[in-house]
């Protein structure tokens, strides 16, 4: 079981932030700024091209309005959303995730902490 099943089961705690029949969207337990935040499919699979297009269409259906609400959540200037597959290039926790990164900018009351690309 991937941790981020254990997540989906309820095993281990996050913060959720959407949930529907396909997907969950959750705060990152490592914030790469404030806000950032994480959407998975309920099924693991540990890269995206292992997916049915089905599976990601649910987690495209979510995308938009994600993204939304991590900008007006959290006052931020912009969203980078990223996607690791493999080892090689950063992924970590081996489920299919999106990661939704706020970025600030140096106006921002949130400004200042930065991140090197790629996550993980
Ligand atoms: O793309 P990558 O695999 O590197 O990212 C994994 C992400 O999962 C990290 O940002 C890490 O903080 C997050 N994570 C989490 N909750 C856990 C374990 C990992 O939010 N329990």
């Amino acid at each position: 079981m991937s941790i981020f099943e254990k997540i989906v089961a309820g095993e281990i705690p996050c913060h959720r932030i959407y949930e529907d029949e396909h997907v969950l969207a959750f705060l990152d337990i490592g914030p790469l700024s404030r806000g950032h935040c994480l959407l998975i499919p309920k099924v693991c699979y540990v890269e995206l091209g292992e997916m049915p297009a089905e599976v990601g269409a649910a987690l495209g259906r979510v995308m938009p309005r994600l993204c939304s609400a991590v900008k007006a959540a959290t006052g931020c200037d912009g969203v980078n959303v990223l996607q690791n597959n493999g080892g090689a290039a950063g992924q970590v926790v081996m489920h299919v995730h999106f990661h939704f990164i706020p970025r600030y900018t140096a106006k921002s009351p949130h400004a200042g902490l930065e991140f090197n690309w790629p996550a993980g």
